[in-house]
């Protein structure tokens, strides 16, 4: 396994790859392995000749007054667990390699898709993660790119991108891997406190509670939506930013659930901001 930090290292190594005619799946993250990620380096272990794994804390997609100075970083431990599973190349840039003096370009899909749910209370969040992830896609060239649908606000949004630019990637997205009790799997979550960690799992609670409303027959979001804020509320240091219940392919707000549903949650516990979803689905369509 190689690990790259100069853009024009990797982008002449994926150019070797498929010179010889080989595919390249491509993991894009921010390191801090867990589950979730190493989940996404399985797919494309096995779906692609060879793999390849960013790791980069991209600044711009972090507000002022969010957490980029405190988010988890482990390269020694990244590159173990990637080796492990047999990751070929991996690309952990400096900031200034993928932002040199005099960088200027933004890449946004805008409209609702990315205004509402974590785009309304990170402002800029979304145009950062296309920026560098277009970027990256042109520094790969990969044939399938891997995303999780722990995101799946973000999963949707570069999927818009990828088809509004004609991007020549296919993109997978891949179910949440979540811990033994339910907490969707998170880097950020090592920062929560013993307390904070019992709290933060109201959120998977809330969600399973949604889940089996929809599955016994409730079809209006209110009642959903607010079963899950009680939940969320028994947390003292969870702050409740969202609680909806949406179109998975558009995130257009439901009230009445008739076909598939999202219910996304966006907490902070303590200082720790997480996310998670579920699929909701009433009884009446799972027969069908
Ligand atoms: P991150 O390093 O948090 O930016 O995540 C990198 C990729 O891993 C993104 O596509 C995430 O959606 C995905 N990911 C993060 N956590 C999970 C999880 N618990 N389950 C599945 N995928 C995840």
């Amino acid at each position: 396994m190689l690990v790259m930090e100069r853009v024009r290292d990797i982008q002449r190594a994926c150019r070797d790859i498929k010179a010889l005619g080989d595919t390249i799946g491509f993991v894009p993250t921010m390191g801090a392995f867990h589950e979730g990620h190493l989940s996404l380096i399985r797919a494309a272990r096995e779906e692609c000749d060879k793999v390849v794994v960013s790791i980069f804390v991209n600044p711009t997609q972090f507000g002022p007054a969010e957490d980029f100075q405190s988010y988890p970083r482990d390269l020694e431990n990244d590159k173990k667990a990637a080796e492990n599973e047999g990751v070929d190349l991996i690309f952990a840039p400096t900031s200034r390699e993928m932002y040199p003096l005099g960088f200027c370009t933004e890449v946004e899909v805008k409209g609702d898709i990315t205004s509402r749910l974590c785009g309304a209370s990170r402002e800029g969040h979304f145009k950062g993660v296309t920026t560098v992830v277009n970027k990256l896609m042109n520094i790969v060239g990969p044939d399938i790119a891997y995303f999780g649908m722990k995101d799946a606000q973000q999963a949707l949004v570069i999927k818009r991108m990828v088809k509004d630019l004609n991007m020549p990637v296919n993109v997978r997205t891949m179910p949440v891997v979540r811990e033994e009790d339910g907490l969707a799997m998170s880097s950020r979550n090592i920062n929560l406190s013993d307390r904070e960690r019992e709290q933060a799992l109201n959120i998977y609670k809330a969600l399973k509670t949604a889940e089996r409303m929809a599955r016994e027959g409730a079809g209006s979001a209110g009642p959903i939506r607010s079963a899950a804020m009680d939940i969320l509320s028994q947390g003292k240091d969870v702050t409740v930013e969202y609680v909806e219940i949406a179109d998975p392919d558009t995130l257009d707000p439901i009230s009445e659930i008739s076909g598939e549903a999202l219910m996304l949650v966006a907490a902070r516990v303590g200082e720790t901001r997480l996310i998670d979803n579920i699929v909701l689905e009433r009884e009446e369509n799972r027969a069908r």
